[in-house]
């Protein structure tokens, strides 16, 4: 059971690879959907995704077992970055990823008004960014879960009070019922088991809680532009891609209630834009993000005219916000 850690910095053996049945309904009948790269920062291999014959999810498989993926997830991640290394650029940068949280807040803010009072679980929280936000500007409660060990970047940041929890999330982290809001940003499609994410957070939420996830949207134009390198692949930490019909699926056979549908997400729709063009160019070598900043910045100002109409573009997010269902009281 225990292979010995595998070095990302070359391709993972074909024996290395766990098989998977459909994540959504368990069907082993599956074909071939598209052959993925790590195209962001360039690390070798073929990473496969298929398309269940039963319901119609697109997953990743096979797929590196959950101890071996831990070691793509390195400081390279762009969620766990620490923020200093980006020179003259640093205040933009802090700015845009402070704007990031603001957005979030906005969406959530929607369904859940923000106060002193409220309690906030961010679920895959990485640096705690979101959280820190909150409690900034509302003196929220707020606990998150992440894999890995950020409680050091957090406590930096300033979320010194958030209760903090390395590893996944599991039933017995919190009570039943203790948050107003659980939020999940980018965290399903990398979720070894979200259905069983989502029924944890179902009984988590109180009466009027509210569940937020964001994750990409494969029915989206990004998508239909870059196919294969669609940023949302990010092989191979993604081990799902969802299009709305299976994102609303499997919020449903959780149990829980849908409460509303966004065809866009806080965050930025333009970065899969841009992400998406440069990995076609770079066809799997990565790019180096302290490099690509400047071209980020003139295709973010060339396109700003259009980014207007982001929401009605369908780019590539997804934002869905569920809730208990209200038989269950
Ligand atoms: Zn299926």
């Amino acid at each position: 059971m225990s292979a010995p850690l595998h070095d990302p910095s070359s391709a993972p053996p074909p024996e290395l690879f766990e098989e998977v049945a459909c994540i959504l309904c368990g069907s082993e009948r599956r074909a071939h959907h598209t052959t993925a790269q790590e195209d962001l920062t360039g690390k070798p291999g073929d990473f496969t995704f298929v398309e269940c014959q039963d319901c119609k999810l697109v997953y990743q498989h096979p797929r590196l077992p959950i101890e071996q993926i831990k070691a793509y997830y390195d400081d390279e991640y762009i969620a766990h970055r620490k923020q200093q290394s980006w020179g003259v650029l640093t205040p933009f940068f802090e700015w845009l990823m402070t704007k990031l949280d603001r957005d979030k807040d906005a969406v959530v803010s929607r369904y859940v008004p923000m106060s002193a009072e409220s309690r906030v679980l961010d679920v895959g929280c990485g640096a705690g960014g979101f959280l820190v936000h909150l409690i900034q500007k509302y003196g929220a409660q707020c606990a998150g879960v992440d894999f890995k060990a950020l409680a050091p970047q957090i406590r930096e940041q300033g979320g010194a009070e958030i209760d903090f929890r390395c590893g996944t999330l599991s039933a017995d982290l919190f009570p039943a019922r203790s948050f107003d809001a659980v939020t999940m940003w980018h965290f399903l499609e990398h979720d070894y088991d979200p259905l069983g994410s989502l029924a944890i957070a179902r009984e988590l939420l109180a009466d009027e809680g509210r569940l937020v996830i964001e994750v990409p949207r494969l029915d989206s134009l990004t998508h239909t532009l870059y196919r294969d390198r669609w940023p949302g692949w990010q092989a191979p930490q993604h081990t799902v891609a969802l299009d709305k019909a299976a994102l609303l699926r499997m919020v449903e056979q959780a149990g829980l209630e849908v409460v509303d549908y966004l065809p866009y997400g806080a965050y930025p729709g333009y970065f899969y834009v841009y992400a998406g063009a440069a990995f076609v160019l770079r066809k799997g070598k990565g790019i180096d993000l302290g490099k690509a900043i400047f071209s980020y910045l003139a295709g973010q100002i060339l396109l700003s005219p259009v980014m207007l109409f982001e929401r009605w573009l369908n780019l590539s997010m997804q934002v869905v916000v569920c809730k208990r269902p209200s038989a269950s009281g």
